[in-house]
């Protein structure tokens, strides 16, 4: 057929039911969908948040006013909130804090570049201006930051406080912090340049709901949710010699199938006996190297566990690759991958490892080891949902401890860092062109949202409470800030809310990162939604991006 060529050909470089959006729909849209989840979480900023209560698909229910946790289980949907979603996911890992904090702040440094949009400021202008403007703001907190020292407790402790108070279990930060402090200075290590160093991974969490958060312990040794493997060895062994194998204590079976010919009653015996034969030797070679305890990361015969039984020793098998190298560090023992090589130099020391029940259910205790370097915390509470927001605010305040531990230098929190922060920004602008001035202004703006926030969730008139904190930072009180506790305007130094200066800069970067990120975006293309089977048909009306999301 013959075509002419006047008639106008419909191009398609889109698949059929994409749609696009652009310009400044585009970022509206975004702007519009990352504030809503930044005001889903202001309410929950500080010790005086709320708390959320959120029912997964499951119908398991989660009470947490962590940011991390909200929107983890939030399940949001639309692309630009995902940024945001993402951005305090990666906050959550590399600080372990101000989760809440940076989506906040990057929902109302968003707001206010949609102020500077319809003054019709060029997107590239607010970018370059917000940029600028959190590189000061890094500046100044790496200059008012007060160094510490690293291993003085009363100093962690505080800095624990802080980061628990707004979590649910704040009523028993006290204790938790001082478990916490005492957990991290038992596995610091000093590094050759003379500096410390925690890894949070060689202190164990392990939960068992019951009892109450303050029956909460910390065992210097490692606590496994194992039992003893035989009825017969014994449940409790004092002054513990310790073999960690990594083989099985087992014979191990050929990979191909062999046929042995067993023409009478004695041979079979015989063939069976050898067998045996080979785990006793086993076990003997381990009591001989005078070890009372034998913990396994494979498996342990019937056989053998009955020849470890017979010797008095307590057994304990298929344990995780991980907590065996915690065993190994707090025990002191070398892990071992055959018994041919194991000498009484391998094994570790505790004082006591003991079978016990916790909450009906049986775990293994390796205690009392001598300046271990991996510690346990077994942590209680009456409910599932505790223990778990108990794990996640322990967890938090570990890794605000390690922070402070890489960086020792610590700034006030209850927003007085970001006042001061604030403050250093407008004398800032002041050296910059018209439009970028506008943007860097806009984003002290922004940064005072923080304290304006915690004074709200404090039932603290948020206007009154900014005049009052400019007006006492700009007479050189840097460390004025919300008093949420107390309902009242303080030096937050004093009252030891201190924060490490590392989350405070990790907070502005990141938060920074996600608006920028955001504003640059102009053009959105979304993929028409995949068909569901069996409804021919087309697509859903409104199944794209970006009408359905909101
Ligand atoms: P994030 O997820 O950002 O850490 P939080 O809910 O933990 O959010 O709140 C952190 C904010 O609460 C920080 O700005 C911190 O300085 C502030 N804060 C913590 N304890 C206090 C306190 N006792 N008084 C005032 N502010 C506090
Ligand atoms: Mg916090």
């Amino acid at each position: 057929m013959a075509t002419s060529t006047q008639q106008a050909i419909p191009v398609l470089v889109l698949k059929e039911g994409t749609t696009r959006t652009t310009g400044k729909d585009a970022r509206r849209s975004n702007i519009m969908a990352a504030r809503i989840i930044a005001e889903t979480l202001a309410t929950s900023l500080g010790p005086r948040g709320m708390d959320k209560l959120l029912v997964d698909s499951f119908g398991n229910a989660t009470i947490t006013g962590d940011g991390a946790s909200i929107l983890k289980e939030m399940d949001v949907q639309h692309p630009a909130a995902k940024t945001l979603v993402e951005v305090a996911k990666a906050q959550d890992d590399e600080v372990g804090d101000g989760t809440t904090s940076v989506v906040v702040l990057a929902g109302e440094l968003l707001k206010n570049a949609e102020e500077l949009l319809d003054e019709n400021l060029h997107p590239t202008v607010i970018i370059d201006g917000y940029e600028k403007a959190a590189e000061y703001a890094l500046k100044v907190i790496d200059e008012v930051g007060q160094e510490i020292d690293p291993l003085d407790r009363n100093t962690l402790k505080k800095i624990a406080k802080t980061a628990l108070a707004s979590k649910v279990v704040s009523e028993y930060k006290d204790f938790l912090s001082d478990l916490i402090v005492d957990a991290a200075l038992q596995v610091i290590e000093k590094t050759n340049t003379g500096k410390y160093k925690l890894d949070i991974d060689n202190i164990k969490i392990e939960k068992k709901r019951g009892e109450a958060i303050d029956e909460t312990k910390l065992v210097k040794g490692i606590v496994l949710d194992k039992e003893v493997v035989h009825p017969d060895m014994p449940r409790r062994v004092e002054k513990a010699k310790i073999a960690l194998l990594n083989t099985p204590l087992e014979i191990e079976k050929p990979e191909w199938s062999a046929k042995i010919n067993v023409t009478n009653p004695e041979q079979l015996r015989a063939f069976l006996d050898q067998e045996t034969e080979l785990l006793r030797d086993m076990v003997m070679k381990i009591k001989k190297t005078g070890a009372n305890v034998v913990i396994a990361q494979k498996g342990i015969d019937d056989v053998a566990q009955h020849f470890l039984a017979k010797e008095g020793i307590l057994a304990v098998r298929r344990v995780k690759k991980s907590d065996m190298e915690k065993l190994a560090r707090a025990t002191g023992a070398r892990i071992v991958t055959s018994v041919d090589d194991l000498s009484p130099e391998d094994l570790g020391e505790a004082e006591l490892v003991e079978e016990r029940k916790v909450a009906d259910e049986k775990m293994v205790f390796i205690e009392g080891c001598k300046d271990p370097k991996a510690v346990t915390i077994l942590i209680r509470g009456g409910a599932e949902h505790i223990v778990d927001e108990a794990e996640r605010a322990i967890h938090d305040a570990l890794c605000v401890i390690r922070n402070i531990i890489n960086e020792p230098k610590v700034v006030a929190g209850g927003g007085a860092i970001e006042i001061e922060i604030a403050r250093r920004l407008r004398e800032f602008s002041k050296t910059l062109g018209s439009k970028e001035q506008l943007a860097v202004e806009k984003y002290a703006e922004a940064i005072e949202f923080i304290p304006s926030i915690l004074a709200q969730n404090a039932g603290i008139e948020p206007i009154d409470a900014l005049v009052e904190l400019r007006s006492l930072h700009e007479k050189g009180e840097i460390w004025s800030g919300v008093n949420v506790l107390k309902g009242k305007i303080s030096n937050l130094f004093e009252e030891g809310v201190l924060e490490p200066t590392l989350v405070k800069k990790q907070t502005i970067k990141s938060a920074t990162e996600a608006a920028v990120m955001i504003l640059r975006i102009d053009d959105v293309i979304a993929a028409a939604p995949p068909k569901e089977k069996g409804k021919e048909g087309g697509s859903s009306p409104g199944g794209g991006y970006p009408g359905s999301y909101y």
